[in-house]
């Protein structure tokens, strides 16, 4: 459990282990670690996702993939920061192959007074001059006065580790079913909503936050890790993937329509520009969006009804903090243990 989380004894565990079947609805990431650590702990697990595999319907298919605690500490409330840390953990022991190579944050000098304050508020970084800098991302030199680097954080290619939580699922015994479309009250027993944004039929309080990125493909750069660039209205990125391609990410509009303006594609070409002038040779491969599910706080929320358990609201964080929420809906489960900052009972 989590050093120093409000935990405190609950009703009665609405099922002991391996007792009752979980139903799942949802296999973004939200659902596929529930469905992951609900099946390694021996419960008969189903998860049931509407899409087919290419899971092109949900959130997390759009996500850039940071796991990035200390860095979204600038903006978000400590609750991230104790359920990100704890889900570092929990990415190490699941898929100890994901990149934990850090992150680097860069800025150009006339956005010096905001790389200052983002120093300010985030802790778990060290200051690299501009030769430091360079040895640790030799594209880089030249550019750059000094950085911060991240050196505890990870990243995950969310189009390649969906798949593999889904594979690990069955590897534990989970079912999957793709192309099945399910609410809460068709299913029996204990159920896991995971739905995203879809959930607004019971959870009306949702909206979708509209995040824009790019995906492009260059051979001229080469990057071993998420580098951000401050920028006054959006932390945008740069995120390397496998066969040379880069995500640019992301823009943050209260807005539910899928589309990518003008001027958000400008911004996020304009920011790869800025980090390396190459990237102006490089073939775009894809405009994008995904709308993250948020609550009006802009919290994660556990919400518990009987049997009904509602997981949601991971915003901007789903990669970062999904293994925690979903290790805390398992203490539930099986121990009747809530967790006060997280949960919402009855
Ligand atoms: C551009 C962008 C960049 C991002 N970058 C990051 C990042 O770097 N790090 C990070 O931690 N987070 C990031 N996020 C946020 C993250 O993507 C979300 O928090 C996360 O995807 C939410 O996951 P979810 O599983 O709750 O929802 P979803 O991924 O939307 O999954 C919900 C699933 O439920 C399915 N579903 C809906 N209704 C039904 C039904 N009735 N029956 C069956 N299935 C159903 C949907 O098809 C969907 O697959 C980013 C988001 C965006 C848009």
């Amino acid at each position: 459990m989590y050093q120093g989380s409000k935990v405190q004894r609950g009703p009665l565990p609405v099922a002991t282990r391996g007792e009752s079947p979980i139903s799942i609805i949802g296999a973004g990431i939200a659902g596929a670690w529930q469905a992951l650590l609900f099946a390694q702990a021996g419960h008969a697990v189903t998860l049931h996702e509407r899409s087919d595999e290419a899971m092109m319907l949900s959130s997390s298919h759009w996500a850039g993939g940071m796991l990035a605690p200390w860095c979204e500490s600038e903006v978000s409330e400590p609750i991230i920061s104790r359920l990100g840390l704890r889900a570092l953990d929990l990415w190490r022991r699941e898929l100890p192959d994901t990149p934990f190579n850090g992150s680097l944050v860069v800025a150009h000098s006339r956005e010096r007074n905001d790389f200052e304050r983002f120093a300010r508020l985030t802790s778990g970084h060290r200051r690299l001059d501009a030769r430091a800098l360079a040895e640790l991302e030799p594209v880089l030199e030249g550019r750059f006065r000094d950085g911060l680097f991240f050196a505890g954080e990870g990243h995950v290619e969310p189009r390649r580790v969906l798949p593999k939580l889904h594979e690990r699922i069955i590897a534990a015994g989970g079912t999957i079913k793709f192309n099945s479309e399910a609410g809460p009250d068709d299913i029996e027993g204990v159920v896991i909503d995971c739905r995203g944004l879809c959930a607004r039929d019971t959870q009306p309080e949702l909206r979708g936050v509209k995040g824009e990125m790019i995906l492009i493909e260059t051979d001229e750069v080469e990057l071993a890790r998420p580098v951000r660039l401050i920028h006054p209205r959006w932390p945008l990125y740069v995120i390397p993937r496998q066969d040379s391609l880069f995500m640019l990410g992301a823009t943050s509009i209260e807005a539910e329509d899928t589309g990518v303006s003008v001027r958000s594609a400008l911004e996020l070409l304009s920011a790869a520009y800025a980090v390396h002038p190459a990237f102006a040779e490089a073939r775009i491969v894809e405009f994008g969006s995904g709308l993250r599910p948020a609550f009006p706080d802009n919290l994660p929320r556990i919400s518990i009804d009987k049997e009904k358990i509602a997981v949601n609201g991971l915003y901007r964080h789903g990669f970062l903090i999904a293994p925690a929420l979903a290790e805390l809906t398992l203490a539930f489960v099986e121990r009747g243990q809530i967790d006060n900052e997280v949960m919402r009972c009855g």
